[in-house]
């Protein structure tokens, strides 16, 4: 079964991968956090998607696809769950051909929760688990002990720009997806713990 998580940034994709880690095993396609092990290895590839990142800008296909074949390569559990993926009507073409989606799960954030939550957002530089500085009192990944650091491209800057390209190219996605008849709207504005059991019922519900 293959799940596509879908909402702007700050929506809490990130937070809801690590919750439902704790609950069943599936493949991660995260390509943000897949560009980033890119950027962290020093690469002339890595400098050049960290350049793009911190514009908020999207990196080109080419490179996403690369990265995301990859990854399928070493595919070894039932599920797997996409996450800043497709983001565009063009990368959901290419997911479109290389498998099918069951299930759409669509955080629904106002852009000022978001905001908040961004600015406020510790990410583990080795799992790539995420944090809320205020409701962690620490510098040290819980889940696996590396360092927790605000994002390069979490800059209100970037993360302006990155609202734009939601609004512009990932949003008309639902129309696609509702199409489709694959979308959950789900209201992200709730607690880490709401959010990833509505998400939890609903791919439960689809799982038979
Ligand atoms: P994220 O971790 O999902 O917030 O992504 C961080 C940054 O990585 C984005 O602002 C883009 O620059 C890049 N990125 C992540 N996913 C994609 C994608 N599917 N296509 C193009 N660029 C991406």
């Amino acid at each position: 079964m293959n799940i596509v998580l879908i909402g702007i940034q700050g929506s809490g994709k990130g937070t809801l991968v690590t919750s439902l880690e704790k609950k069943f095993n599936f493949n991660l396609i995260s390509t943000g956090q897949l560009l980033r092990e890119e950027v962290m290895t020093g690469s002339d590839l890595g400098k050049h998607i960290k350049e793009i990142q911190m514009n908020g800008k999207l990196v080109e296909l080419n490179i996403v696809m690369n990265v995301i074949n990859k990854k399928l390569q070493s595919k070894d559990k039932k599920i797997t769950i996409f996450d800043g993926f497709p983001r565009n009507i063009e990368q959901a073409k290419a997911l479109d051909k290389i498998c099918k989606v069951d299930i759409v799960l669509y955080l629904n954030l106002t852009k000022e929760i978001a905001i908040e939550r961004l600015l406020s957002r510790l990410t583990c530089s080795k799992c790539g688990h995420v944090f809320n500085r205020h409701r962690i009192n620490s510098t040290v990944c819980p889940d696996c002990g590396g360092k927790l650091e605000q994002r390069y491209d979490d800059t209100i800057d970037s993360i302006n720009k990155r609202f734009e390209g939601f609004y512009l190219d990932t949003y008309p996605l639902i129309e696609k997806y509702k199409k489709d008849n694959v979308l959950f709207e789900v209201d992200a504005s709730g607690t880490p713990d709401e959010v990833a059991n509505t998400c939890l019922r609903i791919i439960n519900e689809h799982n038979n």
